[in-house]
């Protein structure tokens, strides 16, 4: 379709992150959803390389007898979950959201998202590569094992849909499947699945092993808290556009994906770790994912479902910690000079 040529500028009250008007996809002023430009921002200024990271130690811990048949398992388990988990992320950012988000400056963060998704691929990769470990082994766990072929299935049914060709906003049946669409991809794919494995490689991390792969997983942890957050506000935000999508039989619908999601979740982890590790039991993590999942429904003003305590509460640290760290602090800086380079 042409563009009409017009000197009336967009209304800022036009904006809406689905179903805006046409002609606002372009230009990013005015901005309405100014989260999605701060997470923009964010981004940046947490970028990061899996190349950056030493590997070494972790080279030589590897090839030693130092890590038991369970922990290099819980490793590996760990490791294809996420090799699978990045790519539906990127996936369902680029094939699904991109195309019905409205809102400019949400499809900004989205491009930076994105990105990020392809750069924890990479990381994966990387560890793969430096540990020599099979790649085949990792990245085609989701079909060889069936907590992980579980999970990846669980996402990919609320994908279909919305994946469709003739998918498109503008129905109040069309807009509440794209919703639950966000829902699941964020709340639970972002918000929920990730978490186990998380706590498992930061059970490393704890004991001083492995260090270099857990540091590229707690960078990707804090990428993913962002783009947890992000995925919050959006979901909040159609709420406010659009409250009659969120309804009592939606809530519901909700708070029931996000029960089945955590059963998955601890089912997962009491497959893959049947006897446990680092001190963290089938109890132990069934709890913290319960606590996770609570966390998620609050987050989008719906009723906690379990009223647990956190069991891990060290996981919360890995998030903070990874702020502070002088390593990220170096990156920061050199990144936000790279601009003033004598190219010469
Ligand atoms: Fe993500």
């Amino acid at each position: 379709m042409p563009i009409n040529m017009t000197k009336d500028r967009p209304n800022v009250n036009s904006r809406r992150i689905i179903n805006g008007a046409d002609s606002d996809v372009v230009q990013l002023h005015p901005m309405k959803h100014t989260f999605a430009w701060d997470a923009y921002l964010a981004g940046n200024a947490n970028h990061w390389l899996p190349t950056e990271i030493a590997m070494q130690d972790d080279i030589e811990l590897w090839k030693s007898p130092r890590l038991s048949e369970d922990e290099r398992l819980a490793f590996k388990t760990a490791l294809g979950f996420f090799t699978t988990a990045d790519s539906i992320a990127a996936n369902n950012i680029v094939l699904a959201l991109y195309e019905h988000i409205t809102s400019p400056e949400c499809r900004m963060y989205l491009l930076r998202q994105g990105f990020e998704e392809a750069i924890h691929t990479h990381a994966y990769q990387y560890i793969v590569e430096s540990l020599g470990l099979d790649g085949g082994e990792i990245f085609n766990m989701y079909r060889e094992n069936t907590a992980h072929n579980s999970k990846a299935n669980f996402i990919l049914t609320f994908n279909e849909g919305v994946f469709a060709d003739d998918f498109h906003t503008g129905t109040f049946e069309s807009d509440q499947k794209f919703l639950e669409n966000l829902c699941v991809f964020s709340l639970i794919l972002e918000g929920i699945f990730f978490y186990s494995s998380f706590a498992v490689i930061f059970g490393f991390q704890r004991q001083n092993k492995l260090v270099g792969s857990a540091e590229q997983i707690q960078y990707i942890m804090r990428d993913e808290s962002q783009h947890l957050n992000f995925g919050i506000n959006m979901i909040n935000t159609i709420k406010e556009e659009q409250p009659e999508l969120w309804d009592d039989a939606f809530q519901k619908r909700t708070i029931k994906l996000v029960k089945e999601a955590a059963k998955l979740e601890y089912e997962y982890a009491r497959e893959v770790f049947p006897k446990g590790i680092f001190g963290m039991n089938a109890d132990g993590f069934k709890q913290y994912i319960e606590y996770i999942a609570d966390r998620r429904l609050s987050a989008v003003g719906l009723p906690k479902q379990f009223k647990v305590k956190n069991p891990f509460p060290w996981m919360s640290e890995a998030v903070d910690i990874s702020k502070e760290k002088n390593f990220f602090e170096t990156r920061v800086t050199e990144y936000q000079t790279g601009g003033t380079l004598d190219w010469n």
